[in-house]
């Protein structure tokens, strides 16, 4: 750092994951929007309302494969009709129904005028040459008919500004007819890796050197948000190196950088931030790991995370804050990893005044309930030991020690 003073904050409090939030989220406005086909708005944010053209269903709409009928007719079944017609999904009758009469109908094909219930093909029976129905049991009016507008009519919204486009929420808007979509922007999130030792995961490291794997954990991590990664040039652990990827990670919307960030001797990510017109909003929080994540803004209005170089740290803070903000940026404010209860299998070691995130497995068990089964995993540089998580248990701070039948919080982590 610059001086005593920045010195001194930097080393200040940690703050919580909830504090942390509250500061993420206030400095965060959702990018801007643009039309896109619905074909290309899979996982994308609706920035604007989806509304259906029509009323829907169009028409009163037969329900079930059957007889459309007049429910008077039936009511002393079982009784006879005429068949009068025959209507496909597709076509309209033009002739009304009348009394005495039936006409056979397809599900989704509009009623006849006339009709007012549908009979299941599986309690007729057609007799001689197909002239005549023996309708087995009577139904009262309205039976198998999903009336015009049941689901939404002409101009109603169907999907709300907001919603993460699903593949239903596509489907959803496929029925209103809406060829295209207004969505947030994707943001673009550059991953800077930081460190003298990192080689090119094609080289095989000698001496003090390691493989460069955070990048592609991050580029990785950031196309299963759905945002669009831009690689940097690996930095070397000096500040001109650093200087020079940290103004190039600030032409996109959010700069994720690992290594660098702690209180080392060539540590320098935090004061050439500073020295880049960075302003800190988190210099520190009270996780394991990952206690030196920073969270910043640059004067171009890119978000800054950075992150230490080992994977699990690097890990856990891209979970808990950089994709809650990618979400925020495309306006889905508050997507925060949500605890849900589990029974342990295996044991988590009692925590400091740090919340600990220790990588897990989470499945349902035989009987149905939430099973979440530690790994043999040896510690936040191990990226073996993780690989099968798709679950961090959460211990809050100063607990005991659990074990195996405990019932502990975990964050399913979101892989939509
Ligand atoms: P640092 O946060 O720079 O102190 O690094 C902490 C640990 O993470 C060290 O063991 C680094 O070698 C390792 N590390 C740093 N950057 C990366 C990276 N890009 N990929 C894998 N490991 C890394
Ligand atoms: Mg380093």
């Amino acid at each position: 750092m610059s001086d005593d003073v920045s010195l001194a904050e930097y080393r200040g409090a940690m703050i919580d994951v909830d504090e942390a939030y509250k500061v993420l989220f206030a400095n965060i406005k959702p990018l801007g929007t643009e039309q896109v086909p619905l074909e290309a708005a899979l996982y994308r944010t609706l920035a604007a309302p989806v509304r259906c053209d029509v009323d829907f269903p169009p028409f009163d709409k037969s329900a079930m494969d059957g007889y459309a009928i007049r429910a008077a007719d039936v009511a002393s079944a079982p009784v006879t009709l005429k068949v009068v017609g025959q209507i496909a999904a597709g076509s309209i009758s033009e002739k009304a129904l009348t009394s005495g009469g039936a006409m056979q109908i397809n599900t989704g094909a509009p009623m006849p005028p006339g009709a007012d219930a549908v009979v299941r093909v599986e309690l007729t029976k057609l007799t001689g040459s197909g002239e005549a129905v023996l309708i087995r049991e009577s139904v009262p009016p309205g039976k198998f008919i999903t009336p015009r507008a049941t689901y939404t009519s002409a101009g109603q919204t169907v999907l709300e500004a907001g919603t993460r486009m699903t593949p239903l929420a596509i489907g959803s808007a496929a029925t209103a007819g809406a060829t295209r979509v207004t969505v947030y922007r994707r943001p673009k999130a550059a991953i800077l890796a930081t460190g003298d030792e990192l080689v090119e995961i094609d080289r095989r490291p000698v001496g003090a050197q390691i493989r460069d794997s955070n990048r592609h954990l991050l580029a990785a991590l950031i196309t299963s948000a759905h945002a669009e990664p831009v690689a940097l040039t690996t930095a070397r652990d000096d500040r001109e190196s650093l200087r020079e990827q940290i103004l190039a990670g600030y032409r996109s919307d959010v700069l994720c950088i690992t290594g660098g960030v702690s209180m080392g001797a060539f540590d320098f990510v935090p004061e050439v931030l500073e020295a880049c017109g960075a302003r800190f909003h988190i210099r520190k929080m009270a996780i394991k790991p990952g206690r030196p994540t920073i969270f910043a803004t640059s004067p171009t209005g890119t978000l800054i995370f950075g992150l230490p170089g080992n994977p699990a740290s690097a890990f856990v803070g891209f979970e808990l804050l950089v994709r809650p903000a990618l979400g925020a940026l495309e306006g889905r404010p508050g997507a925060v990893p949500r605890g849900v209860r589990a029974t342990l299998r295996g044991s988590v070691q009692s925590t400091t005044n740090r919340r600990a995130y220790v990588p897990a497995r989470a499945f349902v068990g035989d009987d149905g309930e939430r099973v979440v089964e530690t790994l043999s995993w040896h510690g936040s540089g191990d990226s073996f030991g993780m690989a099968a998580a798709n679950a961090l248990i959460v211990q809050p701070p100063e607990m005991d020690a659990a074990t195996s039948g405990a019932d502990v919080s975990i964050l399913l982590l979101d892989r939509t």
